[in-house]
């Protein structure tokens, strides 16, 4: 164990973000007695859930000087988790009396109905007065040997506000890193690309499907992305085709219900000509590719010189994909797993945080945090699991979210969600045009409401 902490002590914490995961940060920091400063670029909290018409300059975003466009939510949207199990545990997901109209009912409802369950978690716990709006963390380094003196590594936050007029220049205990993770687009590699004549874009820029009116649009991926825009472009385009490369070479599948839209292997090559062949031999002409291939890790802001890395999507060396043991506990990153219930597991990894950062929760030395993540490396590596997929977590989040439990003195996670989370994806398998609006689980929802009416 590391040389204990002086017991429960207060600490001075920035917050990089007030998405859903910095949002439950500031909370659960505040709760545990630290003094927090949360930084936001945006006007308003919500994170990627805050729609907007606007798009990047550049459709691909692989521009570095680019002006961001932070939400990567389109127009049509509808949430692919059932908001029993998708909200926070102590602030459940449901309507509270008293809301207005403007509410959405709907179990898988839209981003604004997301977008107002997190306004009304920041009213009721009151984050916004510890948050600094339209204020930009540029730069992040360590502003004392962590561990030096007194035991604590202190953090030198740069900021920018006002449009870059005010720049800021502060010292904190520690930061928490809560800057969203769906911003800087992976894209597939296509031989040929670079005088094929057609638009690419990526999916973090698609908003709405009538621009693809009449056209012929190839997307490339298997995500819920993919799954979602290419039902939603099928209503405008003339032919919609979606590649990916977990699919058999000869895939080539007409997708029930459509008459405008298959299913094909990757894409082989494309050609000046405009065309586009696909493993399966299929050769079609393509007026726009969309890369619905998802989205690296980046931590621009962050200096580290080296000690924390994003290598081939895996951020490392982090113990428990929270702490770089080289600056635990004064470094901690936020909403890093994928394949996963997000809000919840903010939640835990918030209070897991809170509760290491005053002492009361004890973390293993360095060495042994090094140990371990050394030997799940080696696992990965022994089962042939590419490093990207390193925070991938399916299966395995709930046991996850039962060890940040243990360690935070909480309750593990309740049967009905894990039982919902499964029931949901074989449902998205087996029925992925109703999944959102026809189910069985009836039974699940009634457990999670017995359970909510703790919290009403
Ligand atoms: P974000 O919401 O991205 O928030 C990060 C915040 O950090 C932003 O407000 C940003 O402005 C701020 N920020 C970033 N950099 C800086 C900086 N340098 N200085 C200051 N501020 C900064 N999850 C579900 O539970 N259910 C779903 O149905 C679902 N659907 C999704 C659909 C799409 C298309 C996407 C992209 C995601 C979806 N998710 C879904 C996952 C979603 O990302 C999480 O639910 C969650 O909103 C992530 O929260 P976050 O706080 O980690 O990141």
């Amino acid at each position: 164990m590391t040389p204990s902490l002086s017991p429960i002590r207060s600490h001075h914490v920035a917050v990089i973000g007030a998405g859903a995961a910095g949002l439950v940060a500031a909370r659960e920091l505040r709760r545990e007695g630290h003094s927090v400063v949360v930084f936001e670029r945006q006007k308003q909290v919500g994170g990627t859930w805050i729609y907007t018409d606007h798009i990047e300059p550049d459709p691909l975003s692989l521009d570095p000087t680019r002006s961001i466009v932070h939400s990567s939510v389109y127009g049509s949207l509808r949430t692919n988790l059932p908001r029993e199990c998708m909200g926070y545990r102590d602030f459940p997901f449901i309507l509270r009396s008293g809301v207005s109209e403007s509410r959405d009912p709907r179990r898988f409802p839209s981003h604004r109905e997301v977008l107002t369950y997190l306004r009304d978690f920041a009213k009721e716990f009151a984050i916004e007065e510890m948050i600094r709006f339209e204020t930009s963390v540029v730069k992040v380094s360590p502003a004392v040997e962590s561990d030096g003196g007194d035991g604590i590594g202190k953090w030198r936050i740069e900021s920018t506000e006002d449009e870059m007029k005010i720049r800021r220049d502060e010292i904190y205990d520690a930061v928490v890193v809560c800057n969203g993770h769906y911003i800087e687009p992976r894209v597939a590699e296509i031989p040929g690309i670079s005088s094929w004549p057609g638009k690419e874009m990526h999916s973090h820029n698609y908003r709405i499907p009538e621009p693809f009116k009449d056209q012929v649009v190839v997307l490339i991926g298997n995500s819920a992305s993919a799954d979602d825009i290419s039902r939603d472009i099928a209503r405008f385009a003339k032919e919609v085709h979606v590649a990916c490369r977990s699919n058999a070479a000869d895939t080539y599948i007409k997708q029930t219900g459509y008459s405008n839209l298959w299913m094909h292997s990757m894409i082989e090559r494309v050609h000046e000509d405009g065309s586009v062949v696909f493993q399966n031999g299929k050769t079609i002409s393509v007026d726009v590719i969309m890369h619905c291939t998802g989205y690296k890790y980046h931590f621009p802001f962050l200096e580290t010189s080296g000690s924390v890395t994003v290598d081939d999507n895996r951020v490392g060396p982090l113990y428990k994909d929270v702490f770089p043991p080289a600056f635990a506990p004064w470094l901690s990153f936020i909403g890093i797993p994928w394949k996963v219930v997000p809000f919840p597991m903010f939640e835990l990894q918030s209070k897991w945080i809170a509760g290491v950062l005053s002492g009361r929760i004890p973390l293993p030395s360095k060495e042994d945090m090094v140990m371990e993540i050394k030997t799940l490396y080696s696992t990965l590596e022994a089962q042939g699991i590419p490093k990207r997929y390193t925070h991938r977590m399916g299966m395995t989040q709930f046991e996850y979210n039962d060890w940040l439990a243990s360690q935070c003195g909480c309750s593990r996670t309740e049967e009905w969600r894990k039982e919902m989370y499964f029931t949901t994806g074989v449902r998205k398998r087996t029925q992925p045009e109703t999944y959102r609006d026809e189910w069985d689980d009836h039974h699940l929802v009634s457990q999670a409401h017995e359970d909510f009416s703790l919290y009403a």
